[in-house]
C-alpha cells in the first residue's frame, strides 16, 4: 500500500493548485489524473489577477480582453474591464502547467483513475487503476478535485453535483476581439449564450438542456457559414455546496463553486483550493475550511444568485437589465461585483439605487 499525508483525485485547476501549495509546506501529497492529455470544454476566459495571486506564469495567455459585450436581440453594451481585464487560455496548456508547477513543488503526480474509497477513524484508504493494476493508497484526508461529475462526491456524500448541460463549439472562421454575452430565449434555455475569442479562433456556446436548436440560433444570429462539431458537458450550479465529509475535503466543481451568473468557475476552483491548502498546512479543524471560504464568498456568490434570479428570469427582465446595463453607474457596480476584491453590498440600498437608475434617464 503507498502512504501518503493527502491524496487528491483530479489534476485541474482545483486539485493542481491544492497539490502546489500543500507540496510547497512540506506535506506529501499525490495528485491522481485520469487522462494527462484531458482537454476541459472551457472558453478559458480568467481574471488577469489570478495570474499574480496564484504565481502562475503569465506566457501561457494566447489572448487579452479587457471588453464585454452584453446583447439581447438588437440591443448590445460594451462594457470596460480594462481595470481587470481577462486572459484566454487553452486549457490543456494551461491544466498541464498547473501540475508541473504541483511537481515542481513536490508532488507526486500518477496517471490514475479513481475508484472506490474506504473510511477508517484517522485515516482513508483510496483505490485507483493505473493502467490495468488496482493500488491501494492510505492518507489522512482525501481531496475531490474531480469536476461536475464527480465520482468522489457520489461515493461520500451520494450525490451528483447540481448542473446544467452546456452546447459548445470551437470556430475557426471568425475572430472575435471581446467576450460576448447573448441573453435571450432564443439562443439560451437557460442564463445565457456565450462567444468568447478563444486560443486558436474563437468559442460558441448556450447553456441549454434539451437539445441544439438554440446554438443553431446562435450561430444563425452571428451568421457563421461553417461546418460546426457541437460538443456538450455540464457546469455547475451554486447549489447544495459541499466542503467536507468524513475525512474528504471537496474543491472546485465537486464542490459546487462556481460563481452565479457569470459561470466562472477557473478562478474560484485556484481561490478555493488555496483556502483549503492553507486550512491543512495550520492543522485547522477541517470546519474551518467551509468557514474561511464563507467568509471570502458567500455574500458575492448570494448576491450574484440573486441577480441571476430577478434578471434572467425571462426575456422582459432581461429587457430591463439591458436598460440598466446602459447607465455608467450600473457597469461600475456590476463590475465591482463580478471582477472586484472589495464586497458589494446588496441590500435596500443597492436595489433603491439599482431603480433610482431605472427611472431616470
Ligand atoms: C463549456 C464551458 C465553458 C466554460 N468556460 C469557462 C471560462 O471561460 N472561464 C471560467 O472561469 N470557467 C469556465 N468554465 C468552468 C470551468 O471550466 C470549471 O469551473 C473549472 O474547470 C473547474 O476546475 P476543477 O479543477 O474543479 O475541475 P475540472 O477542471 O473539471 O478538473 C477535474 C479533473 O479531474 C479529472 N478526473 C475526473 N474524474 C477522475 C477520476 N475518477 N480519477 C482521476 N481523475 C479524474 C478530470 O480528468 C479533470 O482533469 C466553463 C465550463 C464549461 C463546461
Amino acid at each position: 500500500m503507498l502512504e501518503y499525508e493527502i491524496v487528491i483525485i483530479g489534476g485541474g485547476p482545483a486539485g493542481a493548485t491544492a497539490a502546489k501549495y500543500l507540496s510547497r509546506a512540506g506535506i506529501k501529497t499525490l495528485l491522481v489524473q485520469r487522462n494527462m492529455s484531458f482537454k476541459k470544454p472551457c472558453g478559458g476566459g480568467i481574471r488577469l489577477d489570478a495570474f499574480s495571486e496564484f504565481e502562475i506564469d503569465t506566457g501561457i495567455i494566447r489572448k487579452y480582453v479587457d471588453t464585454i459585450a452584453l446583447v439581447h436581440k438588437d440591443d448590445r453594451v460594451e462594457v470596460d474591464i480594462s481595470q481587470t481585464p481577462i486572459g484566454i487560455v487553452d486549457r490543456q496548456s494551461f491544466d498541464a502547467m498547473l501540475r508541473q508547477d504541483a511537481q515542481d513543488a513536490g508532488t507526486t503526480l500518477l496517471e490514475a483513475v479513481f475508484v472506490s474509497l474506504e473510511h477508517f477513524e484517522d485515516h482513508v484508504v483510496s483505490t485507483i487503476k493505473v493502467d490495468e493494476e488496482y493500488i491501494k493508497v492510505r492518507s489522512s484526508y482525501l481531496i475531490g478535485a474531480d469536476g461536475v461529475n464527480s465520482k468522489v462526491r457520489k461515493i461520500v456524500n451520494g450525490d451528483r453535483v447540481s448542473s446544467s448541460m452546456t452546447h459548445y463549439a470551437d470556430i475557426t472562421t471568425k475572430e472575435y476581439g471581446v467576450c460576448e454575452f447573448h441573453f435571450g430565449s432564443e439562443v439560451a434555455e437557460r442564463l445565457y449564450a456565450w462567444v468568447f475569442p478563444h486560443a486558436e479562433g474563437s468559442n460558441i456556446g448556450t447553456l441549454a438542456e434539451s437539445d441544439q436548436s438554440y446554438l443553431n440560433r446562435l450561430i444563425e444570429n452571428l451568421d457563421i457559414d461553417e461546418d460546426i462539431k457541437a460538443l456538450g458537458y455540464r457546469i455547475p450550479h451554486y447549489h447544495n455546496t459541499l466542503f467536507y465529509k468524513d475525512r474528504v475535503f471537496f474543491v472546485g466543481d465537486s464542490a459546487s463553486q462556481v460563481l452565479p451568473f457569470t459561470y466562472e468557475g477557473i478562478y474560484y476552483a485556484m481561490s478555493s483550493a488555496k483556502i483549503l491548502a492553507d486550512v491543512i498546512i495550520n492543522d485547522e479543524d477541517p470546519k474551518s475550511y467551509e468557514k474561511r471560504w464563507s467568509e471570502k464568498y458567500k455574500n458575492k456568490f448570494t448576491a450574484l444568485l440573486i441577480l441571476q434570479k430577478i434578471f434572467l428570469r425571462n426575456d422582459f427582465m432581461i429587457s430591463l437589465m439591458m436598460r440598466l446595463y446602459h447607465k455608467r453607474y450600473i457597469q461600475e457596480q456590476m463590475v465591482r461585483l463580478w471582477l472586484g476584491k472589495r464586497e458589494v453590498k446588496i441590500g435596500i440600498k443597492f436595489f433603491f439605487n439599482v431603480f433610482k437608475q431605472l427611472i431616470t434617464r
